[in-house]
């Protein structure tokens, strides 16, 4: 959209966070003629948008909380180094999330979650498309596929439910042999004895260049971005008229909440209690990894994924639920590591980098994302867990309708805020 086709509309919005989540409300919101102020205590893209995986996760209609999470709970608790963990300390804590995260796995709430995941992401590519077009970045994205590989028929077996669960929602799935896999990826080693390749899946190159690049376009469209760090809401005699932060003030007309995991704290202070945990995932970047992966890969039975990137080859793994602040416990990212070479042999870890970062969880795999319950003018963006870098711009669409007062083409209500 160029600027003689941009609406006018007098109001001043102001978003807090500038990950790739708040960074592409702005720019729906910029597009809707609105003046935006993007504000983050840091630069964009530097915390949860930093580290991920950096796959539009198409497939991914599974929430996290499924039927046999529930008998598989224990082993997770047990073992220190499986890929789901607690810490101990934080349970008391993290009781609420984990008693509704159990009721989100029950098999009829697992459907139903997976109808709505299902209806978010058939509108990604259309929502990333006119912002990707209009900043020259449409060469960040790019359509890898993703091919997920077993070691046993058994694995394979075992995540039969969530491949039927996508078929049932239109998923193009690829069922592929052992030999068929090491063909479609030739890095892949002798343990691979099933495949299946999901050709939908598109993949950033650099999910920090992302967000820097649309964030970039959004200022040269004469959007605002400051570094400060917002304390809390300027409240009036009809609620919140503004933001505050460490260095002054910004009036605002509409305020998004876009913190990341950090939004429950901001969304107290207007009266909502949100059920957001940090579940922390680690990843290490081999900047020559001496192997030449073509595809994004992940491994069912080591719970590793694969992300051919342009600084390196990215290994991500990990749900570790742990207060936000807690210090790293970077053993988990060398084990990613180690598990990663077992699959790919001759990878090399020379000038590896690690990183742990925490992505917004709710406790159903379903973002939060619609006005505060107590302040119609201000909207909620945040707690999109797994698929954050995927359901951005999806989310950026419905905050600039919700915005504009119309109402957006996605059903709001399993999304809204008070569903907890
Ligand atoms: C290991 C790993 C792999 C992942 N892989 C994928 C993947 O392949 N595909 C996918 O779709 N998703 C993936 N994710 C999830 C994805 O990264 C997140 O869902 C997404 O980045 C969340 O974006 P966000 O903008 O909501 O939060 P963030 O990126 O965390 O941004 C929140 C921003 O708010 C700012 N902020 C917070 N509080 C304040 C304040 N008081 N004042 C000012 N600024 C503030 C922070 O500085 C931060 O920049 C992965 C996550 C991890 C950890």
């Amino acid at each position: 959209m160029n600027d003689q086709q941009t609406p006018k509309d007098d109001r001043h919005a102001v978003v807090i966070g500038a990950g790739i989540v708040g960074t592409c409300c702005a720019l729906y919101l910029q597009r809707a003629g609105l003046a935006v102020t993007l504000i983050d205590r840091d630069g964009p893209g530097e915390a949860a948008s930093f580290g991920n995986a950096g796959a539009l996760g198409l497939a991914s209609v599974p929430p996290l909380g499924m039927p046999d999470t529930l008998w598989k709970a224990p082993k997770m608790i047990l073992d220190p180094m499986h890929p789901l963990t607690l810490r101990w300390g934080h349970l008391p804590k993290a009781l609420p999330w984990f008693l509704h995260f159990t009721l989100a796995s029950l098999r009829s709430r697992a459907e139903a979650i997976a109808d709505v995941r299902a209806d978010l992401l058939g509108r990604v590519n259309d929502s990333y498309a006119p912002l990707l077009d209009d900043a020259g970045a449409k060469d960040l994205i790019h359509n890898a596929g993703l091919l997920m590989v077993f070691e046993s028929d058994r694995s394979r077996a075992e995540v039969e439910y969530a491949l039927e669960m996508r078929r049932r929602r239109g998923v193009k799935i690829e069922e592929l042999s052992g030999d068929e896999a090491r063909e479609m990826e030739p890095a892949l080693g002798p343990l691979i004895k099933r495949g299946v390749f999901f050709p939908q899946v598109s993949q950033t190159v650099s999910p920090l260049r992302l967000t820097q690049t649309l964030a970039q376009h959004f200022q040269n469209r004469g959007g605002m971005l400051r570094r400060e760090t917002v304390k809390g809401f300027d409240f009036g005699p009809d609620g919140p008229k503004g933001v505050v932060t460490d260095t002054g003030q910004h009036d605002a007309d509409i305020m998004v909440l876009a913190a990341g995991v950090w939004s429950k704290f901001l969304a107290r202070q207007l009266g909502t209690r949100v059920l957001l945990e940090a579940e922390r995932g680690y990843h290490t970047v081999l900047p020559n990894p001496g192997v030449d992966i073509r595809v994004p890969l992940v491994s069912e039975d080591r719970h590793v994924t694969f992300g051919p990137m342009e600084d390196g080859l990215r290994l991500t793994s990990m749900a570790e639920f742990a207060a936000i602040e807690a210090a790293p416990d970077y053993a988990r990212a060398e084990r990613i590591f180690a598990a990663a070479r077992e699959l790919i042999p001759g990878l090399d870890a020379e000038g590896a980098t690690e990183w742990v970062g925490s992505r917004p969880s709710t406790p159903d795999s379903i973002p939060v994302i619609g006005p505060s319950p107590r302040f119609a003018n201000v909207l909620f963006a945040f707690g999109h867990g797994h698929l954050g870098l995927t359901l951005a711009a999806v989310t950026g669409r419905i905050v600039a309708d919700l915005a504009q007062g119309r109402r957006p083409e996605t059903d709001l209500n399993p999304l809204r805020p008070d569903r907890f």
